[in-house]
């Protein structure tokens, strides 16, 4: 009996995880206008960076208060005050993938609110450790599930198992036109 139930959870797991695979991951810049000039491409795993040691996303540069966006379809799993971040909003979007949305001015979501790529989420803002520079939404991916093969002798190098760059895929799809 006992086996018959794990293999149910054990199977129902494969499919939740197949689910998110699934999903397909339409991706926008996730500031409202803003276009791939407005994020340094090199910033990504840039050091020194502070408490962090090296910058594990990308910043985006609007002025304060211009709508921040999904970048995916996904669910809000955390929204609120996150210590140097400020303001901020994380989404589990499509292949198991964490967004990170930091210094927002303000937010306007829910915990597991159901959000669509490129709807309005927040808005731009210098909170956590942005006060005093330039407003700009930090974003940052996540992968659940490693990628080991990313991981390299940099700084904090195993780190890029579970942190990609959003430059990569954002660039790719823009760059075409
Ligand atoms: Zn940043």
């Amino acid at each position: 009996m006992k086996k018959r139930i794990f293999q149910y959870i054990a199977g129902f797991t494969a499919f939740l995880i197949a689910i998110g695979y699934i999903l397909p991951e339409k991706l926008v810049i996730p500031v409202m206008g803003a276009k791939t000039r407005d994020w340094n491409h090199q910033t990504f795993w840039y050091e020194p960076w502070g408490k962090s040691g090296v910058h594990k996303g990308i910043d985006i540069f609007a002025k304060k208060n211009t709508p921040s966006l999904s970048a995916t379809d996904g669910v809000v799993i955390y929204y609120g005050k996150f210590g140097i971040g400020g303001n901020v909003i994380v989404v589990l979007g499509p292949k198991w993938k964490i967004h990170y949305y930091a210094h927002l001015a303000s937010t306007n979501v829910s915990i597991g609110k159901f959000v669509r790529a490129s709807q309005t989420i927040g808005a731009v803002g210098d909170s956590g450790n942005a006060k005093g520079k330039s407003p700009h939404l930090h974003y940052s991916v996540v992968t659940l599930l490693p990628y080991f093969w990313r991981w390299d002798k940099s700084t904090q190098g195993w780190k890029k198992m579970f942190y990609l760059n959003p430059s990569e895929r954002l660039l790719s799809i823009y760059s075409k036109g």
